[in-house]
């Protein structure tokens, strides 16, 4: 049997790495998307239950010519120790000790235990090019108990694992360190790592507790890993990215090896990981929010979504006559020939093809996403507290300025709603705004730079100032409404963004300010129904205050100023 792979392979980084189960993408050919993959992920658990790994044993190959993958396409293994999160915590089918995790396999009962040493074999036998070392994965908000007994059966199956591995490829540790390559960085976000023999991943844990994640990686890298990934769940309890412990993950690993962010994430969770410096993903996000019918599109394409995305929920009304492609800026082979009317139709009428259509899509995008960040091709926005992101010179600030310029840019799905109203107040410099007069309303609206509509209507007779901006303000909004709903197809709005140059109006709606006055109250209530009312039709409104530089100006002269 041959145990080193001679051939020398190139992992272009960052990547990410569908998840092909234990033979192929869910719903999806390899060969369909093929031409776009660096890698793809097995799942070691799912392969052995399937007996995957004794068929190819049998046929004596490897699980690329198995399935016929070109030879640039990277497979790595997981270990199986992620479905100690997902079958034996979540669902407790199973449990786990000092020497394995046995697990109830849910799809037939078969119980199958996972050794250190028996993860490396199965693995050994799908001959994949990156295999990782069995963990004892917990959840990021775990007590310190816990935490110190995940580090130190992974510590104890790190070894272990390693072991093995040698042993199989039947090489000294002394070769595994002369062959263990380091990545070569090719610009600002690109990195390339070569390779020709298989890799072994080492997986940290340590849950949200910086000392214990150091502990771990300390023993870790002592025991020597071509690559090192950041093991458990890196999400707050309210579902954001925990970035602080993911950055500190950059900082006790060897800064030449590949940090694997295993299992994540979105593509804002992505941008900001690869802004911080890890080079490799893996998530089930795209495939599985597919199946759903979530369809990931590029910025101001769709529902609004992400900092970097947007998505379309392609089961909705508003797709039945939409002939545009599901992403105008995807040249995946989707949406180079369908339009998300019959997308929508396929999902709709529970059509298997609904499935593949829109997972192929979504992987095609998860790529092209990470390709426009190599080539330095977007704006990003990142999500990093961090003083060391802050201070991360030029880059950073030239990153803002392309985000200031991506703002400014109009959409072509997002309206534009400028608004004002005049109160004549009979010795209103005086009396400030407690005085009472006599309102009219005035806004247009916007989109793509073209005004579409403009009105002036009488707001009321004895209203205070910002009373009669609140009202102007609703007014822009029923009117928006009855717009959209009455041009429902032709009109395309994701989200609605109005201008007040009313401090007090943005702070009440944004919530800065407590409304106290009833008859104000009786305006937000109002405020929140038709803002409920958009939402359905998931449109957003974002209420923007500006500050009125001329106060003699009209609204038609300062939107020439915007
Ligand atoms: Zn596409």
């Amino acid at each position: 049997m041959q145990n080193l792979n001679n051939q020398e392979k190139t992992l272009n980084l960052p990547a990410f790495f569908p998840d092909a189960t234990y033979s192929t993408i869910s719903h999806v050919p390899l060969y369909i998307v093929e031409s776009i993959l660096t890698g793809v992920v097995i799942t070691t658990l799912h392969a052995t239950a399937n007996n995957l790994d004794t068929l190819l044993e049998e046929l004596n190959i490897s699980f690329s010519q198995f399935a016929n993958l070109p030879q640039n396409i990277i497979t790595l293994s997981d270990s199986g120790g992620f479905q100690v999160l997902s079958l034996i915590h979540n669902k407790k089918l199973g449990k786990i000790t000092p020497d394995y995790a046995k697990f109830k396999y849910p799809k037939d009962g078969k119980i199958i235990k996972l050794t250190p040493e028996e993860s490396q074999n199965i693995q050994h036998k799908l001959k994949t090019d990156i295999r990782t070392a069995l963990d004892y994965p917990i959840m990021g908000h775990e007590n310190i108990k816990t935490i110190q007994k995940s580090i130190k059966i992974t510590i104890d199956w790190a070894k272990r694992s390693k072991k093995q591995f040698l042993k199989l490829l039947n090489i000294k540790n002394s070769e595994f360190k002369k062959t263990s390559p380091n990545i070569q960085k090719i610009n600002n976000f690109s990195y390339q790592l070569k390779f020709s023999r298989p890799l072994l991943n080492g997986v940290i844990q340590g849950g949200n507790d910086k000392k214990a994640r150091q502990e771990c990686a300390q023993e870790l890298t002592k025991i020597g890993f071509d690559l090192y990934g950041f093991g458990g769940w890196p999400i707050t309890p309210e579902g954001n990215l925990n970035t602080d412990i993911l950055e500190h993950f950059l900082t006790i690993i060897p800064s030449d090896k590949i940090a694997y962010a295993m299992g994540l994430g979105t593509p804002d969770d992505m941008a900001t990981l690869i802004y911080m410096g890890y080079h490799l993903f893996d998530c089930t996000i795209p495939t599985r929010n597919a199946r759903h019918g979530t369809l990931f599109v590029s910025k101001n394409n769709g529902e609004p979504k992400g900092k970097h995305y947007d998505v379309l929920h392609i089961k909705t009304e508003r797709y039945i006559y939409d002939n545009k492609p599901i992403d105008p800026n995807c040249n995946c082979p989707v949406c180079k020939k369908y339009s998300r009317s019959y997308i929508r139709f396929l999902f709709k009428s529970k059509n298997p093809v609904a499935s593949t259509l829109a997972s192929i899509h979504n992987i095609w995008w998860y790529n092209n996403f990470i390709q426009k960040i190599k080539e330095n091709s977007m704006a990003l926005n990142f999500n990093i507290q961090d003083t060391k992101a802050k201070n991360n010179s030029n880059n950073s600030k030239q990153q803002l300025l392309l985000k200031a310029k991506a703002t400014k840019q109009p959409s072509q799905n997002t309206l534009y709603i400028y608004h004002d109203a005049t109160c004549k107040v009979q010795n209103a410099h005086i009396k400030g705004h407690s005085g009472k007069g006599k309102a009219t309303c005035g806004f247009f609206f916007q989109i793509n730079n073209k005004t579409i509509l403009t009105k002036t209507i009488p707001v009321a007779d004895n209203i205070t100032i910002p009373e009669a901006e609140f009202r102007c303000f609703l007014f822009a909004l029923e009117h928006a409404y009855n717009l959209i709903k009455k041009q429902n197809k032709k009109l395309f709005i994701t989200k609605i963004i109005t201008f007040t140059d009313s401090q007090l109006l943005a702070f009440w709606i944004n919530g800065k300010y407590k409304i106290k006055k009833p008859h104000i109250k009786k305006l937000y209530e109002q405020y929140q129904q038709i803002s409920n009312k958009f939402a359905k039709l998931n449109i957003l409104v974002q209420v923007n205050w500006h500050a009125r530089e001329n106060k003699k100006a009209s609204i038609a002269d300062r939107l020439a100023n915007e």
